[in-house]
């Protein structure tokens, strides 16, 4: 059977780290893995995907490229399908993979699975997967019947595992045509802190009980001592203690952390839609009743402004 594809994304040269989950991802389907990169990626990064179960990479470095272009993209990953003989695309449900799978999907006849959060079952000859659906409330078993398959994997549908090997980088040049960048990236703003919300292991996360911009710094201790990303509830971005990017839930970002800690929110439904994928959460509010609480795996009851600087100062000393 041919090797598997995956699309992987970078930024300012590196690869991302779901990207990595998704090679892993398709290392463990047992075909092997070609992986494809778009536009300006280092070096030592394209060699680092053998670690995850590439055996070749194909790299498309058209600096038109450096642009995440949903047209242009999609004819590249359509091409390298082509030329490698790939039934199966594996890529990260992300912003820019979502619309790449469902472009992909269209165009080569493929069955389309999205938001998939394990790997497939193929009993009795059949490719069925558990995608998550209903903002994480509940899952979804789908067989994909069409022989081209295009899998979108949700953040920790594999485990990062270094299985080791080496890959061989080769240049990849497809045609493109003027059609392909139809649309410009006019400007981008940037996500600030060190760790990006959507890909971060743990996230550190705040709530109007944290009673304004002011007081964000303990909370950004305790991120910071757990090499962690900070998020906000929507309000908080709304009245500007926080920016936009960091609003958490339905109509903001959704995470998949190993471990999300909710600090003076107090878990409505709109912002438990965009946790509730998280493995572990940790709730901190002054209110026993809080409803965050029931949806809690840990649960302190307590002051935010008496917890967090002992919990940071534990953490360090643990260290
Ligand atoms: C269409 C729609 C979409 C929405 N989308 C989102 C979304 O994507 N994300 C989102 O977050 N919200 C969303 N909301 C808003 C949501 O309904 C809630 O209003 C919001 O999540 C509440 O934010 P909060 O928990 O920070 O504030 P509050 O509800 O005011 O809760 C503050 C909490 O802090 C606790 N607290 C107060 N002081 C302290 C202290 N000193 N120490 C510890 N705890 C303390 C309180 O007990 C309380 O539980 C949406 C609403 C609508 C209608």
């Amino acid at each position: 059977m041919a090797a598997t594809l995956v699309f992987v994304e970078s930024a300012e040269g590196k690869i991302r780290s779901t990207s990595l989950e998704a090679v892993a991802y398709a290392h463990a389907l047992g075909n092997g893995v070609t992986a494809v990169a778009l536009g300006t990626v280092d070096q030592p990064e394209l060699e680092s995907l053998a670690k995850y179960g590439a055996q070749k990479v194909l790299h498309a470095s058209d600096a038109r490229l450096d642009q995440g272009i949903v047209q242009a993209y999609s004819s590249v990953i359509l091409k390298a399908m082509q030329d490698e003989n790939a039934d199966v695309l594996v890529l990260a449900n992300s912003s820019l993979g979502t619309p790449i799978a469902a472009k992909v999907a269209v165009k080569s006849g493929a069955s389309l699975a999205s938001n998939v959060v394990e790997l497939p079952s193929t009993a009795n000859g059949t490719f069925t997967v558990k995608r998550s659906i209903y903002t994480g409330k509940a899952f979804s078993v789908v067989e994909l019947t069409s022989v081209k398959k295009v899998i979108a994997i949700k953040k920790n549908a594999a485990e990062l595992k270094e299985v080791g090997g080496s890959a061989q980088v080769v240049p990849f040049t497809p045609a493109l045509t003027d059609a392909d960048f139809n649309a410009t990236i006019t400007s981008t703003e940037k996500a600030t802190g060190e760790v990006l919300l959507p890909e971060a292991n743990i996230v550190v996360s705040g709530g109007r009980g944290m009673k304004g911009p002011e007081h964000w710094g303990i909370l950004e201790e305790l991120a910071k001592t757990l090499h962690a990303a900070t998020g906000c509830s929507k309000p908080v971005s709304d009245m500007g203690w926080r920016p936009h990017h960091e609003h958490v839930g339905q109509t903001g970002v959704k995470v998949a952390p190993q471990l999300y800690i909710a600090i003076g929110i107090s878990g409505a439904i709109q912002h438990l839609a965009g946790v509730n994928s998280s493995k572990c959460i940790v709730v901190i509010n002054k209110d026993a009743d809080a409803p965050f609480f029931k949806a809690a795996d840990y649960g302190i009851v307590g002051d935010a402004f008496d917890v967090l600087p002992k919990l940071t100062a534990a953490i360090k000393a643990a260290k």
